[in-house]
């Protein structure tokens, strides 16, 4: 796709939003896949659009009826903002609207620019040890949050993560600090798995068998012929997601957070005669909150996922870099230099 840093207007903040002054954007997977295919899923881009939805930023005006901020505050953004009024937002999961405006989810514009407005209620305020790049961390943090808790980690918990990417890792990480007891990473990638036992995995396992079984047969190994009793798939890859199934212990839980091919075959009577629940992961619900407790805390540190910095004006580098995937996380800088 043409990818091009232009000049465009200052948006104004209306009622009951605010203007913010971006800080960091951080390019996520789904943006890659935007700008290598032109869509990512049922979402075309069509015509020219701003993407990126990782983002922190001081907030630069208020509009009307603004209460809960003022001007100057450090805040990091949720992009997605739901209608708030059809069934699924009145129950609470509004992660699941029907009417969902998703930052940089063709047609609308993301956050990979100097300016955006958004309700005020979708910012939330880092105190002033967190900094900015942690702040536009949070929101692949929140992924992995809501993973966490839709797959019911908790404490003693045995835990497999699929794929240390960014958000297996942030994954593992989180159900470190939910308490899990021994979290075991894969990857297909050595130096993904190197990283994700700097950043905590109690085992990594290199999946270089097309064997799904015995990768099965490996975790429980790994973990001292116990089978976790939660998986959370970040890898997208359908036999990672097979592999998933055998390897969780009878009534324990797969969440599905990789997103690969829309259609995937999986040993679905083994899952069915175990009792081993298969829960989808779609984005966040009112993760944020946790999220920034868990930063705001120490109990994660996301600081060393950023490989790779870039200037807004130095975008084209920034996702050639990503694309190159040699690093974790690319962090573009939107200020001023
Ligand atoms: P990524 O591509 O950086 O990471 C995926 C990792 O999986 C890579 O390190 C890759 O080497 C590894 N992998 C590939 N095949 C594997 C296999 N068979 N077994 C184990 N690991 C394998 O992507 P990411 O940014 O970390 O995102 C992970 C996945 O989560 C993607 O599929 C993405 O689309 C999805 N995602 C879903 C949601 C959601 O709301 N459900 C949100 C964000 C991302
Ligand atoms: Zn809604």
């Amino acid at each position: 796709m043409d990818l091009r840093v232009e000049k465009w207007p200052i948006p104004e903040p209306k009622d009951g939003e605010v203007q913010v002054s971006i800080h960091s954007t951080g390019i996520c997977g789904s943006d890659l896949t935007l700008y290598s295919k032109g869509f990512i899923g049922d979402f075309v881009v069509r015509q020219p659009m701003i993407l990126g939805h990782e983002s922190s930023g001081i907030v630069s005006k208020l509009g009307k009826g603004v209460t809960n901020l003022k001007v100057g505050d450090r805040v990091a953004l949720e992009p997605g903002i739901p209608c708030r009024r059809c069934e699924f937002c009145k129950i609470g999961k509004y992660n699941l609207c029907t009417d969902m405006v998703f930052f940089s989810a063709p047609p609308h514009h993301g956050t990979l620019t100097q300016f955006t407005t958004l309700p005020s209620d979708f910012c939330f305020k880092l105190p002033d040890h967190v900094s900015m790049e942690e702040g536009a961390l949070l929101e692949p943090l929140s992924v992995a949050v809501y993973a966490c808790t839709r797959a019911g980690v908790t404490i003693g918990k045995r835990v497999l993560v699929a794929g240390a990417g960014p958000i297996g890792l942030l994954a593992m990480m989180s159900a470190k600090a939910y308490g899990a007891s021994e979290v075991v990473i894969t990857d297909i990638s050595q130096s993904r798995l190197d990283f994700a036992k700097k950043m905590g995995a109690d085992h990594i396992l290199l999946v270089d068998t097309k064997d799904v079984r015995e990768m099965a047969g490996r975790v429980k190994d790994s973990l001292g012929g116990r089978m976790p009793e939660i998986t959370i798939e970040c890898s997208g890859a359908e036999s990672a997601m097979q592999m998933a199934i055998y390897a969780t212990k009878s009534g324990g839980v797969v969440a599905l957070v990789g997103l690969g091919a829309p259609d995937a075959t999986l040993p679905i009577v083994d899952a069915a005669c175990r009792e081993v629940d298969i829960r989808a992961v779609f984005r966040y619900c009112n993760s944020y909150p946790s999220a920034l407790e868990l930063l705001s805390t120490g109990r994660v540190n996301v600081k060393p996922l950023i490989t790779d910095r870039f200037s807004i004006e130095q975008t084209l580098e920034a996702y050639d870099a990503a694309m190159g995937r040699s690093g974790i996380k690319v962090m573009i800088n939107c200020t001023r230099q």
